[in-house]
């Protein structure tokens, strides 16, 4: 099979002004496709999980078409006020576990910086409480392009690549005087006290996909259709993969079941590293807890694209499967969520950053945007309901060591913010 058509390039950076974003319809956006590399044994999984990171930056859809803005739009695009909530809520869990002296921001597929921007900004307009913090930034991305983009957007561009002495491809100093690097592995991110943040970024990993039959489970696999030249078709493995041994749990009840294995190795490695070196993680994805059956769907120029068609020039993406997630981390790190966005913005003091918003723009023009975003944002039938948030964290955030021999032995801790509603003292 010839390697995939090589998709358009990519689009200019789609965040505009502040308060005054891109109006965004229809969808939001997804991941991409791994499904080939010469030469391939057909017929192949949906999205090949043995293509790692190097193979993406040359074959993924993001290294060509970027697709954030053209394909897709995220919520920190939509609004400020997103990003806003998000840098306040690593604040308060910076306060919540002792106000640690340094900490790492480590991003995952921060597509065009615009999240991180929004972030540094609040730690910025914070910068009294994070005056005797050592914070750097740290951006995991293999999409030259993109990383172009962000590196544009957090440091006007003055950036050194491959920085002497560091695992980093890239460096920079942020506008507000903070060290950014840039890595094509989270594995390269030095070890260290560090809160994760993956938005939008799980759903963009290969996923494979089984369906239980009479004969037991099989796995959905793309194949070249005999009958229609260049034309792609799904087909079950004749019978039990590798995959279908080791992905199917045994108490799996669905008949058709998703499985991201990189999203769940990915989330081993943050435990680890929470549960070594302390900090939390945050992850905003749309997906569900463990119920959902077929969810692989592409999108191009923000409308659905059949996944089989002209493969690397969509947007292809899944749910995210927070059970699966949960399980990953289980016994190293405790889990929040998933928690739906309308709640966890809600939670956040969304309601009351809207109304401050509000009040300091003086044209109608901003006031509309801003309400429209908002909506676009909350409104459970366009982000609020699909869209989730799950927080890794030590245990001790959560419950006391001593509190099970001894439940009045200590204060409360504070409750953890946006899973229940925000304190800030
Ligand atoms: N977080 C951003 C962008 C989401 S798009 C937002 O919400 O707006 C997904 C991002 O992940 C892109 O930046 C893409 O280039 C990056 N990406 C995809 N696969 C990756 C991988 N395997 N390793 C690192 N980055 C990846």
């Amino acid at each position: 099979m010839a390697p995939f058509l090589p998709p358009s390039t990519i689009s200019s950076a789609s965040s505009t002004a502040h308060s005054m974003r891109k109006s965004c319809c229809g969808r939001q956006r997804g991941g991409y496709t791994r499904l080939t590399r010469g030469p391939p044994a057909l017929p192949l999984p949906p999205a090949s999980p043995h293509l790692g990171a190097a193979e993406a930056e040359h074959l993924g859809y993001y290294t060509r078409r970027g697709g954030v803005g053209e394909d897709f739009v995220t919520s920190p695009e939509i609004s400020q006020i997103f990003g806003e909530l998000i840098g306040i809520w690593y604040i308060s869990e910076w306060m919540a576990m002792g106000k640690q002296n340094a900490f790492q921001l480590v991003e995952l597929g921060p597509g065009t910086g615009t999240l991180t921007d929004d972030i540094l900004r609040v730690f910025n307009q914070l910068a009294s409480l994070l005056s005797k913090c050592d914070v750097s930034i740290h951006l995991v991305e293999v999409s030259p392009k993109l990383s172009a983009i962000q590196a544009e957007m957090l440091t006007g561009g003055k950036v050194q690549s491959n920085p002497e002495n560091k695992s980093a491809y890239m460096k920079g100093i942020s506008k507000t005087g903070i060290p950014i690097y840039w890595y094509r592995d989270i594995q390269d991110v030095p070890q260290g006290y560090s809160f994760y943040l993956a938005h939008e970024f799980l759903d963009a990993l290969p996923i494979h996909k089984f369906q239980r039959t009479e004969k037991g489970w099989h796995e959905v696999l793309v194949d070249l259709d005999p009958e229609v030249p260049d034309q792609l078709r799904f087909v079950l493995s004749p019978s039990r993969t590798p995959a279908t041994e080791n992905f199917i749990q045994p108490e799996e009840t669905r008949d058709h079941v998703e499985v991201c294995p990189e999203a769940g190795v990915l989330i081993q490695r943050l435990a680890c590293r929470i549960e070594k070196d302390g900090g939390a993680a945050l992850i905003a994805d749309y997906g569900h807890d463990g119920t959902k059956t077929d969810t692989f769907r592409g999108f191009r120029n923000h409308k659905l694209h059949d996944v089989l068609k002209a493969p690397g020039t969509a947007d292809l993406t899944a749910d995210v499967d927070f059970s699966y997630l949960r399980k990953m981390a289980e016994g190293r790190t405790a889990t929040l969520g998933p928690i739906k966005q309308r709640e966890f913005l809600k939670n956040m003091g969304i309601d009351l950053r809207l109304q401050v918003l509000l009040q300091n723009s003086r044209d109608s023009a901003t006031h509309e945007q801003l309400l429209h975003s908002f909506d676009m944002l909350m409104n459970p039938k366009k982000m609020g309901d699909c869209f989730h948030f799950f927080a890794l964290l030590p245990h001790h955030r959560v419950v006391h060591p001593t509190k099970k021999d001894n439940p009045q032995s200590k204060s409360p801790l504070p409750p953890v913010a946006g899973f229940s509603e925000l304190s800030l003292t």
